[in-house]
Order: structure tokens, then sequence, then C-alpha cells
């Protein structure tokens, strides 16, 4: 058997991985866009922050791929799928039999004045970490959730002056509740990172390269770098071009098949029962699932609920399931100790959480969120205990 896998992040990488180990015989050819090597996308911060070399961060090296019989295509944008064939952006038609779809997501770029000047930056791959790296500040960075937060606090940590600029109240809403989020922002502060909130981005100015990030609100802050972090997209232009059934992202059933038989879509790119994923473990699941599905075993992939943490150096928070403020919710906060964490119930049952400072009960309030399990006491279950 031909395998094709198309897009060598996280998830094409792992189902290339184990298309190869599962199934000897085949030959499995991964393309992807980027120049890099397979490397581990979610320790670009750590490569950012200065606190180890991009080399570091490859997951798959080339002499391990070869020895498990992948041919990696690295720089190889596939344009579109036509028959069993898949054509690459300098013309050439790689033959296939069955092919994956892992192209992953795209950083969303505010389309304002200045947009396009050097020194604008998304925070996604590997070339964009290298650029941010050249850079000296001072920096904005345009959106204050999990993504915007990691890179000021990396920029921060090389040394950069930097504000976050987040047009709500507190930073990452989507996870924290408004005691977390201004517990949080309050911390960042003290790691001298400056936050305007609630603003939005009006334009960038410059010659020859942004100078100055324009505010909303007629703020104009110096700007050598502007990183914008306001969210991703799942790329699906391969999928649309090549007539496979597309809505936010490429439709899969549970076995990670489109609309054509012989393609399959995993991570962030694919829409499975309605939801697009945004974190690597799932996507890193479907990988696995999908490549059990090629290899002639009924294995379905299924939804958990979502969890986040935030990968800043001594600063614990975590959240998980919906954050809901209509729900009934049941809140601890010890202001001495710098904890807070608040439970959200429907029902008699959990339906989400969040915990800034002590973040050590995760793995319980996820149990009770993904199991659905009626809850007694709710003093009991604040502390973790029920
Ligand atoms: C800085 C950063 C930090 C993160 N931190 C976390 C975290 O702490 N926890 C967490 O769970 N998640 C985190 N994430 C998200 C995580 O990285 C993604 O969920 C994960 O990378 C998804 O993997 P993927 O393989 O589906 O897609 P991607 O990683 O986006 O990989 C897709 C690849 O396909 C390539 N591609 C696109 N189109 C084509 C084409 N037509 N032909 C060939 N190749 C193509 C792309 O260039 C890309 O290399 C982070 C993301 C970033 C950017």
């Amino acid at each position: 058997m031909r395998a094709l896998v198309i897009g060598a992040g996280p998830a094409g990488a792992r189902c290339a991985t184990r298309l190869a180990e599962r199934l000897p015989g085949a030959a499995v050819t991964l393309c992807g866009a980027e120049a890099a090597l397979p490397y581990d996308r979610v320790a670009l911060g750590r490569w950012l922050s200065g606190a180890c070399a991009g080399a570091d961060l490859v997951t798959h090296p080339l002499a391990a791929m070869r020895t498990l019989g992948i041919a990696f295509r690295p720089a190889t944008p596939i344009l579109a799928l036509e028959g069993q064939e898949a054509v690459t952006a300098r013309g050439e038609r790689l033959p296939f039999d069955r092919a994956v779809i892992a192209t992953g997501s795209r950083a969303i770029r505010l389309d304002v004045p200045g947009a396009g000047l050097p020194g604008v930056v998304a925070y996604r791959s590997f070339a964009d970490v290298a650029a941010m790296r050249r850079s000296e500040g001072p920096a904005v960075v345009v959106g204050g959730g999990l993504l915007g937060l990691e890179a000021a606090d990396a920029l921060a940590a090389r040394g950069l002056e930097v504000t976050v600029v987040h047009p709500l109240g507190w930073p990452m809403e989507r996870q924290l509740d408004e005691g977390a989020g201004t517990l949080l922002a309050r911390r960042l502060q003290r790691r001298r990172i400056r936050f305007a909130m609630p603003a939005g981005l009006a334009a960038i100015e410059g010659e020859g390269r942004a100078t100055h990030a324009v505010l909303s609100d007629g703020r104009r802050l110096p700007a050598r770098l502007v990183v914008m972090a306001v969210g991703i997209r799942p790329e699906v232009e391969l999928a649309r071009r090549s007539g496979l059934a597309v809505n936010r992202g490429i439709l899969a059933d549970a076995s990670l098949r489109t609309s054509r038989e012989d393609v399959l879509a995993i991570g962030e790119c694919a829409e499975v029962e309605g939801r697009c994923i945004g974190l690597v473990a799932p996507a890193l699941e479907q990988a696995e699932a999908a490549a059990a599905t090629l290899a002639g075993e009924a294995r379905a992939w299924a939804p958990r609920p979502d969890s986040a943490s935030l990968k800043v150096s001594g600063t614990a928070v975590w959240s998980a399931g919906e954050i809901a403020p209509e729900a009934e919710s049941v809140t601890l906060h010890d202001a001495g100790g710098d904890t807070y964490r608040r439970l959200f119930l429907r029902d008699g049952r959990l339906v989400g959480a969040v915990l800034y400072g002590d973040t050590a009960a995760s793995g319980f309030f996820l149990d009770c969120i993904a199991s659905g399990r009626a809850i007694g006491s709710r003093a009991d279950l604040v502390l973790g205990a029920t």
C-alpha cells in the first residue's frame, strides 16, 4: 500500500510513524509544507525564551524516519488530490492508495493597515519564532489568550519590553473567569509584562518595518515587533480544492474517514462530531486511531472535554470544560495564598473548572467533568474530594 501523509506537524508525523510500524510492507511518504524536520510546536516558547536550542525541538530526526522506511519530503506543500495522485506546489504528482490529511491550522492575521510590514509575525511555526528571536523589541503582542501570554512571557524572559493588547478586561477569557484572569494579569505585570485592556489593534505604522502599534483608542505604542496571537483557523484549502466535504474543518467520521473513503483527516484540520480540536493530545490520539483504521482495525476516536494549562513559569493555571458564567458556580479564593478555584455546575454535575495557583487537583476535576457523575457535597467538591 502507498500511504501519503500530508502535513508534518505532530499529528502527521505520529501517523506516519505508526503506519510504518504497523504496515511494514507499506510505502509511507510524509510531506510537509515547512522546511523544518517535524518538531514539537508546543515547545516553541522554550526556544523563543532561550531555554533550549531550535534543534532540541526536533521530534523525528531524518535517520529515525529513514530507519522506519518513511520517505520525508520537507518544503513540499500539496495543492490538491486528483484521483489517486497528490499534486505538489512544484507540479509533481505523487501517487497514493490511501492519504491522511494533517494540515493543522493557520494563524489568523488581523487585516489592519500595516499588517504586511516586516516585524509583524504570527506565533505558529519555527520560521515565526526564528523571526521573533531576531527582534530586539519593544514588542506588542496582540491577543491575551494562551498563546499570546506564552509569547509575551518568553519575549520578556529575553529582556524585551512587552505590552499585551487584549480586547476584554482580563486575559484568557475563554479559559478563565474574571477572578482568575485578574489574578493572572497581576502576576504577569509583576514579571514586567504590560497590558493594554480592553483595547484593540487599529493599525501598524512604520517606514520599511513596523515602528508603532496604533490602538483603537488612539494610543501609539512603540513596536519593532508585533506578534499576532488572535486565534487559529483549520487549514482546509487542500481539502476544498480536492472536493472533500468541509465545514469549519474537514468533515471526518469517528474512524477519521473524510467524505472520500480512501482519504482520512486528523488533527486540527479535522472536524469530528461537529468539533475541531485545538490541542496536541487529541491530535495525537486521532493520529493513532487513523493509523489503526488504515491497518484494518475498527478503532473509533471520541472527543473528551478540553483542558488547557498555561505554560508560563511560576504561574499555575488550568481550566477544563465549560467556563459558563450562567451556570451555578462554587468559588474558593485564598487571597493570601494566591490561589483561586471556581467550579461550574449544571443539573448537579460538574461541567467546567478553573484552577489558579494550585492545579494539583486538575486530574480529579477533569475526571468529574468527563464522567458526568452526580456531585454530592459542593464543599467537598471544591476541596477536590467527593
Ligand atoms: C506556540 C504554541 C504553543 C502551543 N502550546 C500548546 C500546549 O501547551 N498544549 C496543547 O495541547 N497544544 C498547544 N499548542 C497547539 C498544538 O501545537 C497543536 O494542537 C498541534 O500542533 C496540532 O497538530 P497538527 O499536526 O494537527 O497541526 P500543525 O501542528 O498545525 O501541523 C500541520 C502541518 O501541516 C503543514 N501543512 C499545512 N498545509 C499543508 C499542505 N497543503 N501540504 C503539506 N503540508 C501542509 C503545516 O505547515 C504544518 O507544519 C500550541 C501551539 C503553538 C503554536
